[in-house]
């Protein structure tokens, strides 16, 4: 009896598998008709998996995973669509139409641009490219090249993707002109910007890089460019401030080692720098509000009179510029800033009475409190705020909170913060992610634990 029970057994479990994937394969193809690319993509694959001979199958089973991928790409769901696409590319590219062949490493590359691999993305887009060379994936890979900062390749990606015909849509403008002036072509930059504005003249984007391309140009056309170890540096070349320039290299070298140090980052590339002969010219120059003492856009960005005040006012402004420079990288683009203010102001390492003199000010009564910035909206830049008042107060929240999350959760937090923001996530996810605090809970404990340290009654 026991032989038969066991051959029974197995016809038992083999019979309904068969039965099942027949089904898939039926199912699949009504959800395929039906458009339900999930369901059509899950059904078509198993059928898949047990019939790789069934070409109608294979085909279908590779539209509906790019069509699903498709979906998943444009709500943010990169992972998932990565793992729809990698299936995808395990069926024989012989099996699909010439010209669809590339939807699937141009997919593959989208999600792992999302994801913020970005090698491995422009590995993905150059495959697309090979088979296709479709506008879409060489504007992709003109962003994928900006993300690794190859500025050439962007613009030789993004010029290519215009000529092939592709629609001249509003990033590929921004994304050109932008690569353009990163590759150190700043009238070339203006030139894409007004073919731009040609297109798109509302646009707000392109009219302030319009403004800020005119202005560095007319600024910056006396100047001339010296490459060192670390720095290139732009100055106009006036022999009676060259000690007070030679005091800034000095001062930017020091910065570049202490920095490097503290975030355990070394830039790849020389960081640029802009010392301007007059604070009027780092006003027009940069469009730096009037209460800036230097600021960095990219650039690094310095009046020369900078290191007219004492050496530790130098060594200051220096360094909280450079560290907006390493955070910039750290994060790949994508600290807030309140965090960006906070870590460059703790970075410069002194006592900041007037933050706590700011923030004792506004606690201390109702009204005042009502005026203060929360999280959400100190993470857009400082730079518009044109009240000095409210912009010492927002400098003075961004240093307190920062300081508290490194008393309370150490630096090592603060890097793991920093690591998420660069692979792409939002500052709530980091925050909750690493801190389990969302930002108005942080806010919260952090205004508990000042006024408790100045025996604040609020
Ligand atoms: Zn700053």
């Amino acid at each position: 009896m026991k032989p038969l029970l066991l051959a029974f057994g197995f016809a038992l479990l083999a019979l309904p598998s068969f039965l099942f994937a027949a089904d898939d394969r039926a199912n699949g193809l009504a959800a395929f008709a039906a458009s339900n690319w999930k369901d059509a993509y899950l059904l078509l694959s198993a059928a898949h998996q047990s019939a790789p001979s069934d070409r109608d199958v294979s085909l279908k089973a590779y539209h509906a995973a790019m069509a699903y991928a498709k979906d998943l790409l444009a709500t943010q769901r990169h992972q998932e669509a990565l793992t729809v696409c990698e299936w995808a590319s395990t069926i024989d590219p012989e099996l699909v139409p010439e010209s669809f062949r590339f939807l699937v490493s141009h997919n593959k590359g989208m999600a792992e641009l999302g994801l913020g691999k970005i090698d491995s993305a422009i590995r993905s887009f150059l495959q697309a490219k090979e088979l296709s060379s479709n506008p879409t994936t060489l504007q992709a890979l003109g962003v994928a090249y900006s993300k690794k900062e190859d500025w050439s390749n962007a613009v030789s990606m993004f010029t290519q993707c215009l000529r092939s015909g592709g629609k001249p849509d509003l990033s590929l403008f921004q994304g050109l002109a932008h690569a353009a002036y990163q590759a150190g072509d700043t009238g070339k930059a203006l030139e894409w910007v007004r073919q731009g504005i040609l297109a798109f003249p509302s646009d707000p984007t392109l009219l302030a890089l319009d403004a800020k391309y005119r202005r560095e140009n007319r600024t910056e056309e006396r100047m001339r460019e010296s490459t060192g170890l670390n720095f290139d540096v732009k100055f106009e070349d006036l022999s009676e401030q060259q000690d007070l320039r030679s005091k800034i290299l000095r001062a930017l070298d020091e910065a570049y080692q202490s920095v490097t140090r503290d975030f355990s980052f070394y830039p790849d590339k020389n960081v640029r720098v802009v010392i301007y002969p007059s604070s009027v010219d780092f006003s027009s120059g940069s469009g730096a509000p009037n209460w800036a003492a230097a600021n960095f856009d990219g650039k690094i960005r310095i009046p020369v009179g900078a290191a007219q005040g004492s050496d530790d006012s130098l060594r200051r402004i220096v360094t909280h510029e450079f560290t907006h420079f390493i955070i910039d990288k750290v994060s790949k683009q994508n600290c807030p800033a309140w965090l960006h203010e906070g870590l460059a102001q703790v970075q410069e390492k002194n006592e900041k009475g007037w933050a706590s003199a700011v923030l004792r000010r506004y606690m201390g009564h109702k009204k005042t409190r009502e005026q203060m910035m929360d999280l959400k909206t100190l993470e857009g830049s400082f730079l518009s705020i044109s009240d000095p008042e409210r912009a010492s107060l927002a400098y003075a929240e961004s240093y307190l909170v920062t300081k508290y999350i490194i008393g309370q959760y150490g630096m090592f937090k603060v890097s793991q913060i920093l690591e998420d923001l660069a692979g792409g996530s939002s500052i709530s996810d980091a925050l909750y992610g690493r801190l389990a605090v969302d930002s108005s809970e942080l806010q919260r404990r952090w205004m508990t634990s000042f006024a408790e340290e100045f025996h604040l009654d609020w």
